[in-house]
């Protein structure tokens, strides 16, 4: 077979036909390049979000360049009756989910001092990146469950869920937490044929990490200086590339992993001189 036949057949593998997915955090970043690949892929999409204007932007954008099918859904994954009616809405449109990234997360202030974080500002990251989580584990796992078709639950987690330093206390207390929520739950929904994972990138060039570390995209091209692969930098759709995977039955035998897209950052030996 020729380079191009090969090139034309590895496009044409829809790896999700048939499947319904539901993104939170999808109107931007992450989730907006998820949103766009699972629809590739044959998915029907639920993008859920609290930035309508963006969401629909970006479904009105799938639905207009394929024969994709996505819908948007205002959701605030704090409130369980918004994360509730986005999960009822994948089953009223769609007749099921299969696929549920719970990727709506939040950054909260840039203090790495204790004494500096407010109770206030500490409820706030752990309510959207934990809760929320929960929330859309939960929610997913009530219409899985008695539709015996088994799922994949997936959670953003960071490299803040595998080493400390990076972010707040907050944000990497929320990440370690949803890397020991997606192995709970992974013990239980295993009995119902249900996996659950999490996907844990590096720093990524989007709005919210722009935003946390006031940079510029050459400000954000020295965090892949200091990473440990040299010669790449880590984009939104190598994220949803992972996800992607654990969504897909590519993925069907794996559970409660965590799934870090880091360059290696997380391995590398940290010098004490
Ligand atoms: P982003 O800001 O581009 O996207 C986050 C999306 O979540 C936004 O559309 C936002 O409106 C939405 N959101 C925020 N609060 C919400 C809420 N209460 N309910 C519903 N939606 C809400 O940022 P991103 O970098 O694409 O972040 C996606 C996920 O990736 C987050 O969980 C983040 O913690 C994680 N992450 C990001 C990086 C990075 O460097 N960008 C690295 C590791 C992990």
């Amino acid at each position: 077979m020729g380079s191009s036949s090969v090139l034309l057949f590895s496009t044409a593998i829809r790896r999700l036909e048939g499947k319904v997915s539901l993104i939170t955090g999808g109107a931007s970043g992450i989730g907006e390049s998820t949103a766009r690949l699972f629809a590739k892929h044959g998915a029907k999409v639920i993008i859920a979000d609290i930035q309508d204007d963006f969401g629909h932007s970006v479904t009105k954008d799938i639905n207009d360049s394929s024969s994709a099918c996505a819908s948007y859904v205002h959701c605030d994954v704090t409130k369980e009756e918004d994360v509730e009616n986005a999960v009822n809405t994948a089953i009223s449109k769609y007749g099921r989910l299969d696929i549920m990234f719970n990727n709506a997360g939040i950054t909260g202030v840039n203090k790495t001092n204790i004494l500096d974080l407010n109770k206030s500002e500490f409820d706030q990251v752990i309510n959207v990146n934990l809760a929320g989580a929960f929330l859309g584990t939960k929610h997913a796992s009530r219409v899985m469950i008695p539709a015996c078709r088994g799922g994949s639950i997936i959670t953003t987690a960071s490299v803040s869920g595998c080493v400390a330093g990076l972010a707040s206390h907050a944000y990497t207390a929320s990440k370690h937490a949803v890397v020991g929520l997606t192995r709970s739950t992974a013990v239980e929904l295993g009995g119902y044929g249900i996996r659950v994972n999490c996907v844990s990138p590096y720093v990524v060039a989007t709005p919210l990490a722009k935003k946390f570390y006031e940079l510029d995209d050459e400000g954000m091209s020295r965090f892949y200086s200091n990473a440990n692969l040299k010669g790449a930098t880590l984009e939104p759709q190598d994220v949803a590339e992972a996800a992607l995977y654990l969504a897909s039955d590519e993925s069907k035998y794996m559970s409660g992993h965590n799934l870090v897209v880091d360059g290696g950052f997380t391995m590398k030996e940290r010098r004490v001189a």
